[in-house]
C-alpha cells in the first residue's frame, strides 16, 4: 500500500531499526518505545490489522513476536513480556498495518492492567459467549 508507513519499512524506502525477519514477517524496534526494548512485529504484506490478516500472516507474526519476546528474556533481562495489537481507531490503533507491540516488563515496571478485575453478570457474559458462538 503506496501511502502505508510500515510497507515503506517493509520496502526500504524508509529507515528501521531491524531486529531480524522471515520470509513472512519482520521484527524492528519501535521509535517511541513503551519500555526499553520494545519492538513491532509486522507482516510484509499490508494488512490493516489483525481482524482483516490471512492465517498465515497472523501465525508468522504471533511466531515472530514469541521469538522477539523470548529474546528479551534471555537477553534484555525482561522478567515478562505484553505482547500487545491493536485493531481500528476506537481501540487506539495509530498505524494501520497490523502489528504486534512486543513490550518487555519487569516488576514495578508502572504498565496498569487497562481493566478492573471485577467479576461481571453472568447471564451477560453467557448472553456474549452465545453471540460470538454463532459467528464461529
Ligand atoms: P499503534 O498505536 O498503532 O498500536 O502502534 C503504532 C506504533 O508505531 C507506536 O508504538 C509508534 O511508536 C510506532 N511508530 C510510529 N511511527 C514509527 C516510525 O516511523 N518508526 C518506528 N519504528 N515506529 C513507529
Ligand atoms: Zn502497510
Amino acid at each position: 500500500m503506496t501511502d502505508c508507513l510500515f510497507c515503506k519499512i517493509v520496502a526500504g524506502e524508509i529507515p528501521a531499526i531491524r531486529i531480524t525477519e522471515t520470509d513472512r514477517a519482520i521484527a524492528f524496534m519501535d521509535i517511541f518505545p513503551a519500555a526499553p526494548g520494545h519492538a513491532l512485529v509486522i507482516p510484509r504484506e499490508h494488512h490493516d490489522d489483525a481482524l482483516g490478516a490471512s492465517d498465515e500472516d497472523l501465525a508468522a507474526c504471533m511466531q515472530l513476536a514469541s521469538r522477539v519476546g523470548q529474546a528479551a528474556v534471555s537477553h534484555l533481562g525482561a522478567t515478562g513480556v505484553t505482547f500487545q495489537s491493536l485493531a481500528r481507531p476506537d481501540a487506539g490503533q495509530t498505524v494501520f498495518h497490523l502489528h504486534i507491540h512486543v513490550i518487555p516488563r519487569v516488576a514495578g515496571d508502572g504498565f496498569a492492567v487497562p481493566w478492573p478485575h471485577a467479576e461481571g453478570d453472568l447471564a451477560e457474559i453467557e448472553g456474549h459467549a452465545a453471540r460470538l458462538r454463532s459467528a464461529l
